[in-house]
């Protein structure tokens, strides 16, 4: 059943559309259950009905026409139900429905498992006996289970290329289609997408009609030149290490760039009007697909060796066409995985939104997106990107959402949220220079996190009274080696110079989790449990060693500069870090350097250290709290995965109850305390934390002044009440909307995070 299975999912995948794909899924699984129906019904959301969409067995007239209301007959008991319904005599249940239309009656067993991708009701899928009916046995229960989960992914993927692409039967709706994100900077972007494409992938490939098809057949025709001599080559080259009949291989591949195959078939489309890249794709991925589905695993593997073929003739393909791009007046840059290059090619004065298919919220791009103000939605699940090209989006970078074709209506909403927020940041620069000061004299310093120049205008614009979290692996990361001790003192120099006589926080380096540098890969099977932050420095004193000279050096004569430990899980982490800078400190005096031994501080991330606040105070000048990591600790939530992003909740009580733990513990100590996660951006996460008792909040300078006007707006006393309230509550949705209320009632409506519209058609996959 297994070697089945996957054959199917195999050729499911090399589907073009939807369509196909049911169409190979129902004639697959009727053939391996030897039955005589395999029908699939999938949910049209718009008129909450099952639509027939693909049969092998019934009247296939029915497709398209035959459908069931949202709770109607057996299908729509099995999706009420959320598990498989098997009967033997489908005929006798009082919810069975007759259709004539599907020459349904002359049959009586009946197996159907819901399709179910996320949590989301996706479809049914049915299969069906004749009169001499059978009980589906446990076995094949199970194989229609197995079946319809794996094809769940592949169903939404498609089904989202379809709705995009406008042709999917059960699409009525054809706007406002959203896929879910994470929020990576925050701010609402409405534009012209432009897809930039990872080179010599097919599968990124878009669907495109040829400009002419004189130019790309002649485009196409040399690179198969290129291609043959390459392989030729290639041959040439290893025809004394291999066998006759591996060398024959080569020949197989020169035989398939002929005329007459392969080439041919590329050829043809292009003539048909479809762009060279395009028809490609399409070829090699009809090739591979058949290849694929093969029962001799020998054969199996020539998939790979065209997929190959494909790569090569693409990449020779791209070299060719000329890369003079037209950026739109308000673009909004979409890829894969976007990079700080890509970023860079875009004229800044066009550039509105970013949409990154990977990566998260703590991701590189996200953390250069912050810093230069542009909206940006990350981490999207089962996003068509090669349909997103060239369409009008919109990209709601607080809550995560992206939007294609959207309507008027919506369109209205998001272009009210970009002029409630230029009139809001109008408002809010009036306080750049203001305390910021409760209502009853409580003072709460403000800070901003930065990691790249850029940030460090922007944060001076806000009137940030200093760096709370400058991470130091931003620079690192840009670099394509480790920077030298000069680089490093050059970098920290402009941000200790830029802020002084403020205290600047530098992290020492924090990579490992999601951070790689490219220069020093580190693969693990668990890397946020693996090896991060002051594990590597530790094990590498000659990387921390420089890191701290250069720190050290570049703050003589300014003496601003703070020292912070990041991924602390335990005391002796801390001792050994600070024998090291005072080792260093010593060495630069001994030399004559006029440096003075900064503050050093620890941060509180892992859970364990939240038990060892007290331990951690006695050895070190300051904590500073990182709420990203320690929520996604506490919560056992991988803060980067789209899939768990609704179990990761900052207003989590668990989290909260830990937060205020620190604050004693740390007050008791009498050690100073501040946070640099993303809670102390959030007003009303800004709120709580003063009242728990934090001296320093420190955020993204976009969120600086937000936090500033709700603290200068409100009284101590108020904030512990609310505090005091939230405190007793058990879900993190019942903290989230009392302190949304809390702060609407107060009058700081204004700074909750706008949320889309309620009746946003959801396309969530
Ligand atoms: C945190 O974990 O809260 C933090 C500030 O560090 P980073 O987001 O860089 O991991
Ligand atoms: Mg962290």
């Amino acid at each position: 059943m297994l070697g089945t299975l996957r054959s199917i999912v195999q050729e499911v995948n090399g589907a073009k559309d939807l369509t196909d794909a049911l169409g190979v899924i129902v004639a697959r699984v009727q053939e391996a259950m030897e039955t005589d129906v395999c029908s699939v019904y999938l949910l049209d959301e718009e008129a909450r009905r099952y639509v027939l969409m693909a049969t092998k067995g019934l009247n296939s007239d029915a497709v398209g026409t035959v459908s069931l209301g949202y709770s109607e007959g057996l299908v729509g008991l099995v999706s009420v139900r959320e598990e498989p319904i098997n009967l033997e005599h489908a005929q006798k249940h009082k919810r069975y429905r007759y259709f004539p239309e599907t020459g349904e009656e002359r049959y009586e067993s009946f197996l159907g498992v819901p399709i179910i991708h996320h949590r989301k009701i996706l479809g049914v899928i049915v299969v069906q006996q004749a009169l001499n009916r059978r009980r589906f046995d446990e076995g094949e229960e199970a194989f229609l289970v197995t079946v319809s989960a794996q094809l769940a992914g592949i169903i939404a993927h498609s089904e989202a290329t379809s709705f995009i692409g406008g042709n999917s039967p059960i699409a009525k709706k054809k706007y406002d289609i959203s896929f879910k994100g994470v929020a990576g900077a925050p701010g609402v972007a409405i534009g012209q997408s432009l897809v930039v494409f990872p080179p010599a992938d097919l599968d990124a490939v878009p669907d495109k009609k040829t400009l002419s098809i004189e130019t790309d057949l002649m485009l196409f025709d040399a690179s198969i030149i290129c291609v043959r001599e390459d392989i030729k080559m290639l041959g040439d080259r290893l025809s004394t290490q291999l066998r006759p009949e591996e060398q024959a291989l080569f020949d197989v591949y020169l035989g398939m760039l002929d005329d007459k195959a392969l080439a041919g078939e590329v050829q043809t489309q292009i003539k048909s009007g479809i762009c060279a890249q395009s028809a490609l794709k399409r070829v090699i991925n009809d090739y591979a697909s058949h290849f694929e589905v093969m029962s001799d695993s020998y054969m199996r593997e020539r998939a790979v060796d065209i997929k190959d073929l494909g790569r090569r003739i693409l990449s020779y393909l791209q070299a060719r066409e000329t890369k003079k791009v037209d950026y739109p007046e308000n673009t909004i840059l979409v890829s894969d995985e976007l990079t700080a290059t890509m970023l860079g090619e875009v004229p800044q004065d066009k550039l509105v939104g970013l949409v990154s298919i990977k990566g998260s919220g703590s991701s590189h791009v996200a953390i250069l997106a912050r810093a230069m103000g542009i909206p940006t939605v990350m981490g999207l699940v089962d996003v068509p990107l090669s349909q997103l090209d060239e369409r009008e989006l919109i990209v709601d970078g607080y809550n995560g959402d992206l939007f294609a074709c959207p309507s008027d209506e919506l369109r209205v909403h998001y272009q009210n949220v970009v002029e409630a927020d230029r009139e809001l940041d109008e408002d809010l620069a009036k306080l750049k220079d203001e305390p910021c000061i409760t209502t009853d004299g409580t003072r709460v310093k403000l800070w901003v996190n930065t990691g790249l120049m850029a940030d460090v205008m922007r944060s001076l614009d806000h009137g940030a009274e200093g760096v709370g979290l400058y991470r130091t692996e931003v620079p690192f990361m840009i670099n394509e080696r480790f920077p030298s001790e000069q680089e490093q003192i050059r970098f920290y120099r402009e941000q200790l110079e830029a802020f002084a006589p403020n205290q600047v926080t530098m992290r020492t380096l924090d990579i490992g989790g999601d951070k790689s540098l490219t220069y020093f890969p580190i693969s693990e099977e668990n890397p946020f449990l693996g090896w991060r932050g002051i594990r590597i420095t530790l094990d590498h004193p000659e990387i921390f060693l420089v890191q701290m000279r250069a720190m050290l050096k570049a703050s003589e004569g300014l003496n601003n500069l703070r020292i912070m430990l990041p991924m602390v899980s335990n005391v002796n982490e801390v001792e050994e870090a600070l024998h090291l800078i005072y080792r260093e400190y010593h060495e630069l005096r001994a030399e004559g350097y006029p440096v003075v031994m900064p503050q050093v501080g620890v941060m509180i991330e892992v859970p364990g250290a939240v038990y060892q606040v007290k331990e951690l105070a006695e050895r070190v000048d300051f904590l500073s709290v990182g709420s990203n990591d320690l929520t996604q600790y506490l919560l056992a939530v991988d803060r980067n995965n789209p899939r768990v992003a609704q179990l990761y909740h900052s207003f989590h009580p668990a989290v909260l109850q830990a937060l205020n733990k620190i604050a004693q513990d740390a007050q008791e100590m009498k050690v100073q305390l501040s946070i640099c996660g993303e809670l102390a951006g959030d007003p009303a996460g800004a709120l709580l934390l003063a009242a728990m008792g934090f001296d320093a909040l420190s955020m993204n300078a976009s969120n600086l002044l937000k936090v500033k006007s709700v603290i200068r707006g409100m009284s101590m006393t108020w904030a512990k009440e609310l505090l005091d309230s939230v405190m007793k509550l058990d879900s993190p949705f019942l903290v989230q909307s009392t302190l949304t209320l809390a702060l609407k009632e107060a009058g700081f409506g204004r700074f909750m995070r706008p949320s889309k519209v309620a009746d946003a058609s959801s396309q969530n996959f």
